[in-house]
């Protein structure tokens, strides 16, 4: 039984007067700002308060965040009460809850712009997503048993800041769990905001607490023994330290949902159609600036046709306009913080001393960002860490070595998405068979996965699975009685 489900419809930005709706309803938040504190039944004292800035424009202070304490989230942790409701119950207020981010879209997009460089297409995206979260698990929590595991903590990151964030903790809740979310550090305002909303729709204070803080907050969340099981969203070598914690400290077997990096690869061989093919690789290299952990990392052209596409790819990424987010015009925001943005820099600048670097976008002189950047490399091989931002790597690679070719993107351990762009079909059948990836994509982009359509998740260094928003899911976060070993 599938309940009534549909995907939000989200807003045609071609469609003038939905625009100028939108764009009215922004102005009001240009100058805004909002506070974020700590929301928990806890009563320890918080941490300290800081000011949050735009990664666009420095000068732009949007706000200020109070930090969670380690004793707070212990506290926290400590009085969690796993939901009540019934499933029903729960599922009409997670609706409600969906209804309530998309009446609040003008300031949710604001925030996005604002706190997380988001441009229009990708606030647009990603309050689509986190609303289609919602109402997925909804639907999905009137299904199987109902029997909640407990306390989950919720780390979730600042690339999807609303998408994520919500898509864990709706999980958590839809199962009748309690949960303690922790935001990543660069994205605090934007948390804060959409927790209110699941609050002011019905869901009970001690049933989701919030915890904006650092790894300190962290690391209690992951080694306490109130906690029940992690859900995690980030870096693969922040994923191995939570494990290692866990086994450490929490119940064996505690459940951890983890999707972490990639370094994702798309072959485009010489009967693919070269428009499509590098508006897909637009799209899945720049993006979003590059920060999303499907985006294409890793081109590998056909070298009998390398020459002439190369150009055509150089020349599309030098229509791309690099900018502040706020503006409907920018396709490339900055990258989120001043470290990001000097590691991608340096990895850019070892390229260039090299003599690696064929394209290069120029872009505002201040604030996070990072030109659009296109570097030679000879194979994946070469890549010896995920670059998160807006860098695209090209090799290029003879018919007869295909096979090679993915045996190397095989080796590297990741296996997260995976992009084709061919015109032959048994080349299809043959690649996607023996790729190892979660997300494999044929002549598209590589990029935003659909919820319910496209559930999204890696395999080996890429995650633990199962994949978000699909129909395995919320099973994860729900008890499963030991086997009775009587017989
Ligand atoms: N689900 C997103 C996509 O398909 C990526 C999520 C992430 O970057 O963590 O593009």
């Amino acid at each position: 039984f599938q309940p009534e489900r549909r995907n939000s419809e989200g807003l045609d930005l071609r469609h003038r007067p939905s625009f100028a709706a939108l764009d009215n309803g922004r102005a009001a938040f240009r100058n805004a700002q909002w506070q974020a504190a700590p929301l928990t039944v806890a009563e320890a004292a918080p941490g300290d308060t800081e000011e949050v800035l735009n990664p666009a424009n420095l000068g732009d202070v949007l706000g200020q965040i109070t930090w969670a304490s380690p004793e707070q989230a212990r506290a926290a942790a400590a009085a969690a009460q796993p939901w009540q409701a019934s499933p029903a119950e729960r599922a009409r207020i997670l609706n409600a809850a969906a209804d309530l981010y998309e009446a609040n879209q003008a300031e949710i997009f604001a925030i996005l712009h604002r706190e997380a460089g988001k441009s229009l297409m990708d606030a647009l995206a990603e309050l689509r997503e986190a609303v289609d979260f919602l109402r997925y698990y909804a639907a999905r929590c009137q299904e199987g048993a109902d029997s909640p595991l407990g306390t989950f903590a919720c780390i979730s990151p600042w690339n999807f800041p609303l998408a994520i964030f919500t898509g864990q903790l709706s999980a958590a809740l839809a199962a009748g769990n309690a949960v303690l979310a922790k935001p990543a550090e660069q994205t605090p305002l934007i948390a804060h905001f959409a927790t209110r909303l699941l609050h002011e729709a019905g869901v009970p204070l001690a049933a989701l607490q919030l915890l904006p803080g650092a790894g300190d907050v962290g690391a209690v969340l992951t080694s306490c023994p109130d906690v029940d099981g992690v859900a995690f969203t980030g870096g693969t070598e922040t994923a191995q330290i939570i494990h290692r914690s866990m086994a450490r400290h929490l119940a064996p077997g505690a459940p951890f949902i983890a999707e972490t990096g990639g370094l994702n690869a798309m072959i485009v061989d010489s009967t693919a159609l070269p428009e499509q093919a590098v508006q897909a690789i637009i799209e899945s290299a720049f993006q979003s600036a590059g920060q999303r952990c499907s985006a294409l990392r890793c081109l590998y052209v056909q070298e009998d046709v390398a020459e002439g596409f190369l150009e055509m790819l150089k020349g599309a990424m030098q229509s791309l306009t690099v900018g502040d987010p706020w503006e409907a015009a920018t396709d490339v925001g900055p990258v989120i913080d001043a470290e990001a943005q000097d590691g991608i820099l340096d990895h850019v600048a070892q390229a260039s001393r090299e003599g690696r670097v064929l394209q290069q976008v120029s872009v505002p002189a201040s604030g996070h960002f990072v030109p659009p950047t296109l570097i030679r490399i000879g194979g994946i091989e070469d890549l010896e860490r995920e670059i998160f931002g807006p860098v695209l790597h090209v090799a290029t690679y003879k018919a007869r070595n295909l096979t090679r070719v993915i045996e190397a993107i095989n080796g590297t351990g990741y296996g997260l998405t995976f992009g084709l762009m061919t015109r032959i079909d048994e080349r299809v059948q043959q690649i996607t068979e023996s790729i190892e990836a979660g997300n494999i994509y044929v002549n598209r982009n590589q990029i935003g996965a659909i919820v319910g359509s496209q559930p999204f998740g890696g395999e080996g260094l890429s995650g633990t699975g199962p994949k978000a928003g699909g129909p395995l899911y919320l099973d994860r976060f729900r008890a499963h009685p030991a086997p009775d070993s009587t017989g």
